[in-house]
């Protein structure tokens, strides 16, 4: 079957990347068209790179020839960002999953963008490190994919996303031009900070093709506190108290009462009418003083408004609490096969102001809003449940999730923590960025990639 792509430039991708790294056969290019947001689109030929002078030549050769070009990951992104809108080239970087070098005493990983966020925690585990950036697809998402979404999860409140646990990186600008960014210390101030403009660029600006990952040890223990409350209110003031003091958790996640009442639906849990928000917190750290460090947590858990706190200490009783929270995606899955996922955040003081402004858009629009998330963030995943078939309740839910980003952004937060704007975000990032910043930003998308091949359409606006 014979591309749409002209034949020369096919047969200099070939050469580039070898014969067998070219798919052009359809069937074969659906496959790479896809991410979790469940749009797809074919690309003209998928390249299969394994190394960096194969994604230095192939960029060239696309831009010399004017053809888009998406990288890609695993396609676990939900916005989008990885579908190939314009056709052209997708570049997958699932064969340069190589950890290229591991460096416990410098607390640091050198590896390819292909790896699996699981394999390299496996790899730095067996030395006693983890890298912070734990997002719960980290099975099956890359670190590539990782850098390009600045990823997170429930960890940032503690050791920070992606951006701040990267020192360098290495990658093909636009141009084809092969740069090195950063710096392979915890230090540095030379230039511009190049490292942390790429990360999070979505693949717009350079395709990432090496990175340089600052490591850290392993918590020698870890305790699990489930924290419940009468009104979201009281769970939100909580929150800010626990911040303010000196041990901060490695997890503070919150389940309103929406969330909490679509899991009594589908698990008996043992929570009482009464409860109204959760708390799921974790402290980890030396096991030496960890007790002390729960107590401190706990007490400033217990705001007016607590209607208990449970403690686990092992990790079988740490998943027995748990238990909630992971009942979560069946039970969302069970009432609603299809939602709009967003990842907003607000300041934490603002938690209850968005979960009340969100109460009344759902009553207002006939939606059912379920809301959980990264609390210690103010990162909140607003869910809104549809059914695809009733083309009325999509056009009300598209409605009301207009007014969720109008919401956030008078509580002063931002349209997306952890999911970057792809595709689905893209026409609100003028709500949230000014005109003069966003025209910076469109020049420097020109000196990245003066033919704009880079996933265009992806991340800002026209
Ligand atoms: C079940 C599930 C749970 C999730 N949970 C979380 C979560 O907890 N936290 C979170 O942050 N995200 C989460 N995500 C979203 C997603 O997994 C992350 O954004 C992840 O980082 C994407 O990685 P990927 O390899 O699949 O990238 P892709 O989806 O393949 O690509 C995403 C973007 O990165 C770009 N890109 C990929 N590789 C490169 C590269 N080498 N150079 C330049 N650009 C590149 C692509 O062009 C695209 O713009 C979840 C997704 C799913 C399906």
């Amino acid at each position: 079957v014979s591309s749409r792509l002209p034949s020369r430039l096919v047969d200099r991708l070939r050469s580039a990347a070898g014969r067998s790294a070219v798919l052009t056969d359809p069937a074969d290019c659906w496959a790479y068209g896809y991410d979790n947001s469940r749009r797809q689109a074919l690309p003209d030929a998928v390249v299969l790179a394994s190394t960096h002078e194969q994604v230095a030549a192939v960029v060239g050769l696309c831009s010399a020839a004017g053809v888009p070009l998406v990288a890609r990951g695993r396609g676990t992104g939900t916005t989008g960002a990885t579908v190939p809108v314009r056709g052209g080239v997708v570049l997958s970087l699932e064969r340069m999953n190589r950890v290229l070098a591991l460096e416990p005493r410098d607390r640091l990983a050198r590896v390819e963008p292909g790896l699996t966020n699981q394999a390299l925690q496996d790899a730095v585990a067996a030395h006693g490190f983890f890298w912070p950036p734990d997002p719960t697809s980290a099975a099956v998402c890359t670190v590539g994919g990782n850098l390009a979404c600045n990823a997170a999860g429930p960890r940032a409140i503690k050791y920070g996303t992606t951006r701040d646990n990267t020192l360098g990186l290495r990658a093909v600008t636009g141009a084809g031009e092969a740069i090195r960014t950063g710096v392979a210390t915890t230090k540095g101030v030379v230039g511009y900070d190049l490292t942390r403009l790429l990360i999070g660029s979505e693949g717009t600006l350079a395709v990432i093709t090496e990175a340089t990952l600052r490591l850290t040890p392993l918590p020698e223990a870890r305790h699990t506190l489930q924290a419940t409350y009468r009104t979201v209110g009281a769970a939100a003031a909580a929150v800010s108290a626990i911040m303010a003091q000196p041990v901060t958790p490695c997890a503070l996640e919150l389940m309103d009462r929406g969330a909490i009442d679509m899991i009594r639906g589908y698990q008996d849990l043992g929570l009482t009418e009464a409860v109204s928000a959760l708390l799921m917190i974790e402290i980890d750290g030396p096991r030496h003083g960890l007790g002390q460090a729960v107590d401190a947590v706990a007490a400033a858990a217990a705001v007016d408004g607590l209607i208990g706190i449970a403690r686990a200490t092992d990790a079988t009783a740490a998943a027995d609490l748990w238990r909630a929270r992971r009942a979560l995606s069946p039970a969302l899955r069970n009432v609603a096969p299809k939602k709009i996922n967003e990842d907003v955040v607000v300041p934490v003081s603002r938690i209850p102001a968005l979960i009340d402004g969100l109460g009344e858009l759902a009553a207002r629009h006939g939606i059912t809003i379920v809301n959980f998330g990264h609390a210690g963030n103010g990162n909140i995943h607003v869910n809104l449940l549809v059914d695809p078939d009733d083309a009325a309740e999509l056009a009300r839910a598209e409605r009301c999730l207009d007014e969720t980003f109008d919401l956030v952004l008078r509580l002063g937060g931002t349209l997306s923590g952890e999911h970057g704007v792809g595709l689905v975000k893209r026409e609100f990032v003028r709500r949230e960025i000014d005109p003069a910043s966003l025209r910076l930003m469109r020049d420097l998308k020109r000196v990245f990639d003066p033919n704009g091949i880079l996933n265009p359409d992806k991340s800002l606006p026209d």
